[in-house]
């Protein structure tokens, strides 16, 4: 099997890049990686530069000397670095993936976790790049190398994205999908998400009524309002208006705040 490095950019006394809010980059970087480190482990040789919140030098240049010593102690096939992009001018986004040139399987593996993050997270696509020596870890690891930077951190809107653990795992199955076509294999299908518990339904009411015509008074006021699947529930002896039934609460609550304002302010959730 192919031997991968996975390299979580800083750590430690070492933040990274820090965002506006106060996102630091090695937080996201670790908690990238380790997902595409268990991803990629049905189908290659994985190991890390860390899987916890350290440094591994004193200085940048001997956290740097260590990372790369470790890919060459485990004599690895690849070595991939994971970081979060960032830039003075705030407005500055995208992803881009770093190879040390063009050529080989750096610049191949480049492209093709470079394609699977913008098919993936929708950012704007900041193309390939060679560092030459501007990058320690690619310019001194001697396997193929790339370094691979997942948004910017600076940039508000991404900040917020890369905070998410929704975009994390986004980013991580897009990241080791890349491996994967570079290396030829198949990623294992990932698991689904849990279903919803049979029968458990989210209901959003706007009134309940002993007497019939009023529920059909208020079943007519909703269908003029446009909710046009308002129904009428009977349970015991109450005749329930309601404008939705859901498996997924949020989907609920949306159609509850749609209800107060078209004017029905008791709304109510019942589940
Ligand atoms: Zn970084």
């Amino acid at each position: 099997m192919v031997k991968i490095c996975i390299d979580p950019g800083h750590g430690g006394a070492d933040p990274g890049a820090v965002g506006p809010t106060g996102l630091k980059e090695k937080d996201v970087n670790l908690a990238v990686a380790k997902q595409v480190a268990e991803l990629l482990k049905p189908i290659c040789t994985v190991v890390m530069t860390r899987t916890s919140d350290i440094r591994l030098g004193n200085t940048q240049q001997a956290d740097l000397q260590a990372r790369v010593a470790i890919a060459e102690k485990e004599k690895a096939d690849r070595f991939l670095s994971i970081h979060c992009n960032s830039f003075s001018d705030r407005n500055v986004r995208g992803i881009e993936t770093f190879a040390y040139g063009p050529g080989g399987n750096g610049e191949k593996l480049a492209r093709a976790i470079q394609a699977e993050l913008i098919r993936a997270a929708g950012l704007i696509d900041r193309k390939v790049k060679f560092s030459g020596s501007s990058v320690y870890v690619l310019k001194y690891t001697s396997m193929s190398a790339v370094l691979t930077e997942v948004g910017f951190i600076s940039n508000p809107a991404e900040e917020k994205l890369l905070k998410t653990s929704a975009f994390q795992a986004k980013v991580a199955r897009a990241i080791a999908q890349g491996v994967a076509n570079h290396l030829g294999k198949k990623l294992p299908e990932p698991k689904p998400a849990p279903a919803p518990a049979p029968g458990k339904l989210y209901r959003v009411q706007i009134g309940a009524y002993a007497v019939r015509a009023n529920a059909d008074a208020q079943l007519a006021r909703a269908k003029k309002a446009g909710f046009n699947d308002a129904f009428i529930a009977t349970a015991g002896k109450l005749y329930r208006v309601q404008v939705g039934a859901y498996a997924v609460k949020a989907n609920a609550e949306t159609q509850l705040a749609k209800a107060k304002t078209a004017g029905f302010s008791d709304a109510f959730m019942v589940s």
